[in-house]
């Protein structure tokens, strides 16, 4: 039996922290449900004392997914702590991961506290929580940056307070593999009651660095890899969870070594991650990127053709891809939406069905083939969101060669409408600022992009936005076949997302 590499996952939490990737209660809990599918070890779901929607998130995540340790992120802080236990007390396997500074530039620019001060209080802290939990892990913030003998005493006492997992993150993303394995083996051979724990690391990927790091920390003897999908995360983003596992997956000899991940889910996951944060992915992307299994050049296309291994070192179906299957179409009934919907994850009550099974019918008469990720976007839009205060009523919108681009726009505002109309450069100009007037808002758009969801030219458009007011940022997306309609819709979803962040503030966590 080969050792097993723990999968711990923070999409939700550290994934989170990407600029603008903040996400709601209800898409939190659909993307747990999916990572508990995808088989990961732990969800990191969210930081409880950060704010009241970051505890409810963790606290719904507890009590409804199933199949994976549900761990919540505290700093040693008393309350922080007493807050996280309650958030995941009702989960299957609970996890508190607390977390303090190390490194001397922390601890004397930003904690202003002496090493000394600083063992006493992780002692307290992974204390507290073993008595509120029986799974605990300690994180020594800014490890890769810490003197490693003080790194081997700190988590010594962490072990014999009752942790039981140590995590040694490179938080500002600064080391470099050679040098990462080394500190891991320092760490494992000088910390006398190592064996007690799982060595866990936690890469970002700075210098592009994180999944180099975290395969020499596995090579080194490190179990557990903190990961997000398509590597999201704070600044260049976290290690990310489809490279890290298909490099053990594909070199098992150089990495004996297993992990409970279902890899076929990685693709869904990954296009999931993309819709719900509004954060594309690049098409280079090693693993899920849209050109990685893409060959260009005609001499791998032959060899391709005549034998997949030639250039290919994983298949795609590996991963989840498959080429745009078929799967509904205007003939298909309730029961095969529902069961269809089912298979990818969503098991819906009659209700739900019913608005989805509406609005599959309007796109299936636009739209010829229905592919699961148009039917991903449909649940998106459809009931995956809190309650929103604009809702989009009516789009008229004139355009051409010869005439001045002019839009009318109809919308609820907390369900009374209200209509108006508008000019701009080019349709989704004059619309943008039609909304803007019906709407009041004083964002600014800083980012706007449309792509695709599948190939062929009645694909369905998919729309970002960016939005800034006040120094909150966020992401707004919607789909449609037409792209107008698209744009729209994106722009009226950021501005209910910024209403719903300005009802509840995030204090900004420390990074980790
Ligand atoms: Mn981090």
């Amino acid at each position: 039996m080969n050792d097993k590499v723990y999968i711990f996952d923070t999409t939700l939490r550290d994934g989170e922290q990407s600029p603008g990737a903040s996400m709601n209660t209800v898409e939190k809990l659909r993307l747990a449900t999916r990572l508990a599918q995808l088989g990961v070890d732990v969800i990191e779901a969210g930081f409880p004392a950060a704010s009241q929607g970051d505890f409810e998130a963790v606290r719904e995540i507890s009590k409804k997914v199933k199949g994976s340790i549900v761990c919540g992120l505290a700093r040693v802080l008393p309350d922080d702590i007493n807050i996280c236990a309650k958030s995941i007390k009702d989960a299957e396997s609970p996890r508190i991961h607390t977390f303090v500074s190390t490194s001397e530039i922390h601890l004397k620019y930003q904690m202003q506290k002496t090493q000394e001060e600083v063992l006493q209080i992780a002692k307290d802290a992974v204390k507290l929580s073993r008595n509120l939990c029986d799974d605990v892990e300690f994180s020594a913030m800014d490890a890769s940056r810490t003197d490693p003998e003080y790194l081997c005493r700190i988590f010594e006492v962490a072990i014999d307070a009752g942790a039981t997992t140590i995590n040694i993150p490179d938080t500002v993303g600064y080391a470099i593999p050679n040098e990462f394995g080394e500190l891991i083996k320092y760490i494992m051979n000088n910390t006398p009651n190592i064996d007690k724990a799982i060595v866990s690391v936690h890469c970002h990927n700075d210098l592009g660095l994180a999944t180099a790091n975290t395969l020499a920390a596995i090579s080194a003897g490190a179990r557990q890899a903190e990961v997000t999908i398509n590597g999201i995360g704070e600044r260049a983003g976290n290690t990310s969870l489809e490279e890290v596992v298909m490099s053990l997956k594909t070199r098992p000899n150089f990495f004996p070594m297993e992990t409970g991940i279902k890899t076929d889910k990685i693709y869904p996951i990954s296009r999931l991650v993309s819709m719900i944060t509004g954060i594309i992915v690049q098409p280079n992307k090693a693993i899920v990127g849209a050109n990685a299994f893409a060959h260009e050049s005609g001499i791998h296309q032959d060899g391709v053709l005549k034998n997949p291994m030639t250039y290919e070192i994983m298949r795609p179906e590996t991963v989840g891809l498959v080429t745009n299957k078929l799967v509904l179409g205007k003939h298909s009934g309730r029961h095969a939406l529902r069961s269809h919907l089912k298979e990818l994850g969503y098991e819906l009550s009659d209700d739900e069905l019913n608005i989805i099974f509406k609005q599959f019918k309007e796109l299936a008469d636009k739209k010829k083939n229905i592919l699961d990720e148009d039917l991903e976007a449909l649940v998106t839009e459809g009931i995956m969101r809190t309650p929103d205060i604009f809702e989009l009523d009516y789009l008229h919108v004139t355009s051409g060669t010869t005439v001045k681009p002019a839009a009318s726009v109809e919308i609820l505002i907390n369900g009374r409408s209200v209509k108006n109309t508008d000019s701009g450069n080019g349709p989704i100009d004059a619309v943008f600022n039609t909304i803007a007037k019906l709407t009041g808002t004083e964002s600014d758009l800083l980012r706007f992009s449309v792509s695709a969801i599948t190939g062929g030219t009645d694909a369905q458009g998919e729309v970002t936005v960016r939005l800034r007011e006040k120094g909150i940022l966020t992401l707004g997306k919607g789909t449609d076949p037409d792209i107008i309609t698209a744009s729209a819709k994106a722009y009226i979803n950021g501005l209910n997302r910024l209403e719903y962040l300005k009802a509840n503030p995030v204090t900004p966590p420390e990074v980790l």
